[in-house]
């Protein structure tokens, strides 16, 4: 046994044990993770936190059926880092390098390889899980506990903590060739998606990723990405310093990245949410330095300001109208996905909007609490802002009206975020009839949350 394999067993050990001492009412543990990705405050309690060192580790890379076991909360940063030397990366590697695999997968992971793989969940195989009963057990697709492998992602730990995740990796080429297709309109940007996800080229040239911005309703730009193995006509340009990816996006007709650089492009500006927060400036760049330039920086300045309430007290004292957070990723059938864009500029009319084709798998349908339809074609949407409450707006207008259109149109929600949902929405929604017969085996204690406290009313 190699010395890591050693470690991540001790870890594995005394997170169970930890695990099975301390559980004794609903809230009483949680992981004790330095970096968190989501965007729904918690009410501050006393838990005990999990003890999680050790658990982040690469374990295994099976080259031959390309296939990775990883630790539950390995980063991506240190699952690509273990994979890019053997010329493999995960097949769905969200964009922010410290969401963790087990995160990923209880939540709901996508990227621009998603309109090939689907989301991050449909790319494990096996997942190791401390349910709330204080077993361990594993479940795939069609073992004894496949039941929890299928009702695992989108439940947010509420059911188990995955100690350990079988992923399926692809190969790399060295660098990633990119081409920024303007669009004029809504109708062109998604029957080009259309047109890519379904024939896999795009100008005569295959394309190995596919995401977009939406810069306004005659301004978007499909971003086609293409593996290529020399970079001899150009120097890769390098988006984790002074060069900011999202102008480049607008700027340049085509880009050439390294593998690496294509897969934090986003991470460094947080998408252009480092803009709020005055990274874009040129001297707090140069004094911020690379170290500095990424999501868990921007990440924890909001913490203080969401603990401090700063901006909404300035508006308070300016009798300016207060804003409501509107951080959301949605996923639209790609058919209705115009129907959202125009709600969307009418109603909320946040920009820039974050694009990304998902091809459901053919068992998606399986997942109770994330169900789409088998092979279907979906658009995420990731906003990430604030609107003004004009007089008369309840708190959460905005955040409601897009949860009701969602569901008109037959799309999704992910739950990383604030949600609203009264309880009867809720249920219906993400099939908790399901949810409550593997509460009942898993953790039929309540030792976890359920899923509507956790998510809904931020337990
Ligand atoms: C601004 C913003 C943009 C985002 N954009 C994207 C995006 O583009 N692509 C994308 O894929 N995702 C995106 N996300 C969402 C992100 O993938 C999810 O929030 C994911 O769950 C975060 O994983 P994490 O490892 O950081 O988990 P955490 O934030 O630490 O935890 C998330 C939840 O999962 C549970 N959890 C964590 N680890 C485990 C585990 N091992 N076992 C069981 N439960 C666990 C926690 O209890 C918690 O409820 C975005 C989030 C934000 C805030």
């Amino acid at each position: 046994m190699t010395e890591g394999r050693a470690d991540f067993e001790r870890a594995r050990d005394e997170f169970v044990t930890t695990f099975r001492r301390a559980t004794t009412t609903p809230g009483s543990v949680r992981l004790g993770k330095r970096t968190t990705n989501l965007f729904r405050p918690r009410r501050r309690t006393r838990s005990r936190r999990l003890p999680t060192a050790g658990l982040d580790m690469v374990l295994d890379v099976d080259t031959e059926h390309k296939v990775a076991r990883v630790g539950g909360m390995t980063t991506y940063d240190t699952f690509v880092d273990g994979t890019l030397p053997l010329g493999l990366m995960p097949a769905v590697v969200p964009e922010l390098r410290s969401i963790t695999v087990g995160g990923a997968v209880t939540g709901v992971g996508i990227e621009s390889t998603s309109w090939m793989h689907g989301l991050v969940h449909e790319t494990a195989t096996r997942v190791e899980i401390l349910t709330g009963t204080g077993d361990v057990v594993i479940a795939d697709r069609s073992g004894p506990h496949a039941d929890l492998f299928f009702g695992f992602p989108n439940s947010y730990g509420t059911l188990g903590y995955a100690l350990s995740v079988d992923v399926a990796v692809q190969p790399i080429s060295p660098f990633v060739r990119l081409t920024h297709a303007r669009c004029t309109s809504p109708q062109e940007l998604f029957a080009t998606i259309a047109d890519v996800c379904e024939t896999g080229v795009f100008d005569e040239t295959p394309v190995d990723f596919v995401d977009g911005s939406i810069f306004g309703q005659d301004e978007m730009y499909l971003t086609l990405g293409t593996f290529v193995d020399a970079a001899a006509d150009s120097t890769p340009s390098d988006y984790t310093w002074m060069g900011i990816y999202h102008h480049a996006v607008r700027e340049r007709d085509s880009d050439l990245l390294t593998a690496r650089g294509y897969l934090w492009r986003w991470d460094t500006d947080w998408f252009w949410c480092s803009g709020n927060l005055g990274f874009e400036r040129t001297w707090v760049r140069a004094l911020a330095g690379r170290e500095l330039l990424r999501s868990t920086t921007y990440r924890r300045l909001l913490a203080l300001e969401h603990r401090w309430q700063l901006t909404a007290r300035k508006r308070r004292l300016t009798g300016e109208n207060q804003r409501e957070p509107v951080i959301q990723d949605v996923e639209i059938p790609i058919e209705r996905a115009g129907d959202f864009m125009r709600f969307f500029a009418d109603e909320v009319g946040i920009v820039p909007v974050w694009v990304c084709p998902v091809r459901a798998s053919e068992d998606a349908g399986r997942f109770p609490l994330y169900a789409m339809r088998n092979g279907a074609l979906y658009v995420n949407f990731g906003f990430w802002s604030s609107v003004e409450l004009l007089p008369g707006m309840s708190e959460h207008h905005h955040n409601r009206r897009i949860e009701a259109v969602v569901e008109d149109l037959g799309g999704r929600k992910s739950l990383y975020s604030t949600a609203f949902y009264d309880r009867a929405e809720f249920d219906r929604i993400y099939d908790i009839g399901a949810y409550e017969k593997l509460k009942t085996t898993y953790d039929p204690d309540g030792r976890l949350p359920d899923l509507y406290a956790k998510t809904v009313m931020r337990a």
